[in-house]
């Protein structure tokens, strides 16, 4: 199993709640200038890319592109049907004094083989096509802003560029024009979302004296790699459920405490 321990703080100020409040003044911009990014432009690039996906099986890969991200709904399906498909991940945000965790909603859980390819990825095929999580069908597309190797933020609109798939097809200007829509309108459901985790966190560390510690985030991860289990609190459809994350795997610890 493969983690990669992210830590979000190192972009944030240094103390406080006002941390959250900060960070969701910048995602609140941010969803203003998607919007404010033109349909069209977008459009022109999906034509000119003319990305064709070639069943190479690379992006149902942690190795290829981290987790999948899901949103509360997908989730919940997966949880319905596939319940130990389900798993915290592994991109926490923040650590409380006391050395609890916290992320964003759940990914779908990989196996233990070397390219960690998704559950659900069997025989070179997805085993939940027609069911499959927002990402996987807007995927290789996206537009949201990324920094590249000098820090510097832009637009992505193509995610592994020239690394997978085949280029120059021919897609039509309305195909294109719906692609465009639909990346706009997936990107900016991430963002409310996590809009609301931070929301969530604000009220739930005030009324509990937490507060975003740096040093216990750096701390549980130096002790993760040692060996010990992480104590997490996954946010999910308004709640936090706890999950005790090991080397070799997760586990959902009851109850889910309400935020409300
Ligand atoms: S859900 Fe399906 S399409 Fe998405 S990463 Fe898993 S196998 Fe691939």
């Amino acid at each position: 199993m493969f983690f990669f321990l992210v830590s979000y703080l190192s972009t944030m100020p240094s103390s406080g709640i006002s941390l959250f409040q900060n960070r969701i003044v910048s995602l609140q911009k941010e969803r203003a200038a998607l919007e404010a990014f033109p349909l069209d432009e977008l459009t022109e690039i999906i034509r000119e890319v003319g990305f064709t996906c070639d069943l190479c099986g690379r992006c149902c890969t942690r190795r290829f592109n981290g987790h999948v991200f899901l949103f509360p709904d997908e989730a919940e399906k997966i949880r319905a049907t596939a319940p130990s498909a389900l798993e915290p991940p592994p991109v926490y945000d923040t650590s409380d004094q006391n050395g609890v965790l916290y992320v964003s909603g759940y990914t779908i859980r990989s196996k233990n083989d070397q390219s960690g390819s998704c559950w659900f990825f069997e025989g070179g095929k997805c085993q939940i096509y027609s069911e499959r999580p927002g990402i996987c069908r807007t995927y290789p597309y996206m537009l949201h802003r990324e920094p590249d190797e000098k820090g510097v933020s832009d637009w992505r609109q193509i995610s592994g560029l020239d690394q997978h798939g085949t280029y120059h097809a021919d897609i039509t200007r309305d195909e294109a024009l719906h692609i465009a829509g639909e990346i706009k309108v997936f990107e900016d459901r991430v963002l409310l979302q996590e809009i609301s985790f931070l929301e969530t966190m604000s009220l739930y560390f005030s009324t509990r004296n937490l507060r975003p510690v740096r040093k216990k985030f750096d701390d549980q991860v130096r002790k993760f790699r040692d060996g010990s289990p992480l104590r997490v609190m996954v946010y999910h459809s308004g709640c936090f459920e706890r999950w005790s994350v090991g080397k070799t795997g997760a586990i959902r610890l009851p109850p889910c405490k309400s935020t409300e």
